[in-house]
């Protein structure tokens, strides 16, 4: 494999971008805008386990007239291993797919709860209100970690999200509670029954895990109907774009990359790794929903 093959295209679309609907600081009208600005192809919404956001990010897209893949980060575990699953273009509507995310997020309210009250015996600032404050669209937004990280700064304690991370809302920390998900196979096959396309987001990035998730149980997700691999991205580092591209190579899999943009909440830039026009194409062949082109 060349050098190259390892790198992010450098013309296309950045599919997985987050928004005020989740953890990401700016509204899904800002990320149509910024991503015209910067001259991609098109852009993708994934908040966190919503869809909250696309009714937005639909109107900006038709007022700006600019391509937009509608889709959602959602949360998975299995082994203790945290996987991120990117469900693309399904049907909004569909029963399976709402009873999990409202599940999913019934459990991260209740955990960020707990994590509060564990927090606050030792930082008596940190409340659920002081939480919520951080909160960018009320009970439309996906909470996580990050409202937490942004209460501490906001009280003082820490400066930023990422020390917040390396401290108080570590997973190392003893404030630390997971937040029970479905597996990824779950997921995976959940999307597909919505007629989306599903792809597994930054699996090889070791910040965020003991250990990876091994070919074996990749292999169980593709033939879940895994459609792809998100290889570009900041946390899959060579060794593992190798890896991940071989994978995709040998099952004929979709190869996407995406920022993470998280607005002034990452330092990810906007744009930072992307997807072709070719993959996109495959990406969204059969799925329920079109890619919006105003
Ligand atoms: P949670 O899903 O509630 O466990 O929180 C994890 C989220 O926190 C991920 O979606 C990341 O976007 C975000 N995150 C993880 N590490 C950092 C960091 N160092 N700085 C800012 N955000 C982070
Ligand atoms: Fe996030
Ligand atoms: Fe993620
Ligand atoms: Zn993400």
């Amino acid at each position: 494999m060349s050098d190259d093959e390892l790198k992010s295209p450098t013309s296309g679309w950045d599919i997985h971008c987050h928004t005020r609907f989740s953890d990401g600081t700016e509204s899904p009208a800002t990320l149509v805008s910024q991503g015209k600005a910067l001259g991609l192809h098109g852009v993708g919404i994934a908040d966190h386990d919503t869809w909250n956001g696309w009714p937005e990010a639909e109107a900006a897209a038709k007022e700006q007239r600019f391509p937009l893949i509608r889709g959602t980060e959602i949360t998975s575990s299995v082994d203790h291993t945290s996987v991120h699953v990117l469900g693309f273009l399904y049907d909004p509507a569909n029963e399976g797919l709402a009873a999990m995310f409202r599940r999913t997020r019934e459990a991260r309210e209740d955990r960020v709860r707990e994590m509060v009250e564990r927090i606050s015996r030792d930082y008596p600032q940190i409340t659920w209100e002081a939480v919520q404050r951080q909160i960018g669209e009320g009970n439309q937004t996906t909470v996580g970690r990050p409202h937490i990280a942004d209460a501490l700064v906001a009280a003082g304690i820490c400066s930023d999200r990422e020390e917040a991370f390396s401290t108080v809302v570590s997973s190392r920390s003893k404030y630390y509670v997971p937040v029970p998900s479905p597996t990824p196979a779950e997921v995976t096959q959940t999307v597909k029954k919505a007629g989306g396309a599903v792809v597994v987001a930054h699996v090889g990035d070791r910040s965020r895990n003991k250990r990876l998730l091994p070919d074996e149980r990749l292999e169980e997700l593709i033939d879940a109907g895994l459609d792809g691999i998100e290889v570009y991205h900041r946390g899959n580092l060579p060794d593992q774009r190798e890896r991940l591209l071989g994978i995709a190579r040998r099952h004929h899999l979709v190869v996407t990359g995406g920022s993470d943009w998280h607005g002034k909440g990452k330092p990810n830039p906007l744009g930072e790794n992307l997807t072709s026009d070719e993959m996109v194409r495959r990406l969204a062949e059969g799925c329920y929903l079109p890619i919006l082109r105003p």
